[in-house]
């Protein structure tokens, strides 16, 4: 596998940080670190862009990176934090109105997503410029290969639905879960260098791992450098990174690597 630029667009959990109405000392922090907006993932592979799910932000973390092109959206589920800046893809069209830009969803999403989005997918409205340009599409559940890069899809349990957390070669990106399957841990053991996973708070959470329920899971992977990301204004980022093992970090808006 040839270099991936990783970029965490969004590291926030579902309500973004600063919280609306809240007072607490890390929603007015003037730290940057503190200022998390919803969960998405830039990965830049031989000049070509995928991003993990669509945040509320979609539009505000594209300028900020930069972005121009995409050549895929993979989506781990469709909670709004994760999809709801879904018709901010249209402006991809409005560059090339050639593209249609696969978007790929675990099938149990994709009904559930048309209904929700169903303006973008009426063959009436469908016309140049005016709606996302996409090619929505079942989530294989082999390996597969989007723009050049191998893509490895699981299930995790997250409440009532299932997410798809990803694996590209050494890379991985988990993100709203509650448990890793003893089996999973197995299989993925000893091939991740590098991974972001989602921790939410310090508290234990009904449907999300908490930061040292992630810190085990990051350590039961044996995971070179970890991050816990899609945090909670519970955590102060420069505070609590001092708790935290060797090798495992925050993550935080626009932080990058390459893997
Ligand atoms: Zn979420
Ligand atoms: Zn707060
Ligand atoms: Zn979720």
């Amino acid at each position: 596998m040839t270099a991936v630029k990783v970029t965490v667009l969004g590291s926030g959990t579902s309500t973004g940080v600063p919280v609306i109405g809240c007072d607490c000392e890390v929603c007015h922090s003037q730290q940057p670190e503190n200022n998390r907006s919803r969960a998405s993932l830039l990965l830049n592979h031989a000049g070509r862009n995928i991003v993990i799910d669509t945040a509320p932000e979609f539009r505000l973390q594209m300028l900020r990176a930069r972005v121009k092109t995409l050549a895929a959206v993979l989506y781990t589920h469709i909670h709004a934090d994760h999809c709801h800046g879904f018709d901010d893809l249209r402006m991809f069209a409005f560059r090339d109105k050639d593209t249609s830009i696969p978007c790929y969803m675990h099938t149990d999403f994709i009904a559930a997503f048309k209904q929700r989005f169903s303006y973008a997918f009426d063959s009436r409205t469908q016309y140049y410029g005016t709606l996302p340009q996409i090619d929505l599409q079942p989530l294989p559940d082999k390996p597969f290969t989007v723009a050049g890069l191998q893509v490895e899809g699981v299930r995790l349990p997250h409440g009532a639905v299932m997410t798809s957390a990803f694996r590209m070669g050494k890379f991985a990106y988990a993100t709203d879960f509650k448990t890793f399957a003893p089996e999973l841990i197995a299989n993925w053991k000893d091939k991740i260098d590098t991974m972001v996973i989602s921790g939410v708070r310090f508290r234990p959470h009904k449907t999300h791992s908490s930061v040292q329920e992630s810190v085990a899971i990051l350590q039961a992977l044996n995971v070179r450098r970890g991050f816990i990301s899609h945090l909670s204004h519970e955590v102060d980022y420069h505070k609590h990174r001092r708790e935290l093992p060797a090798g495992i970090n925050f993550s935080y808006d626009g932080l990058s690597f390459v893997v």
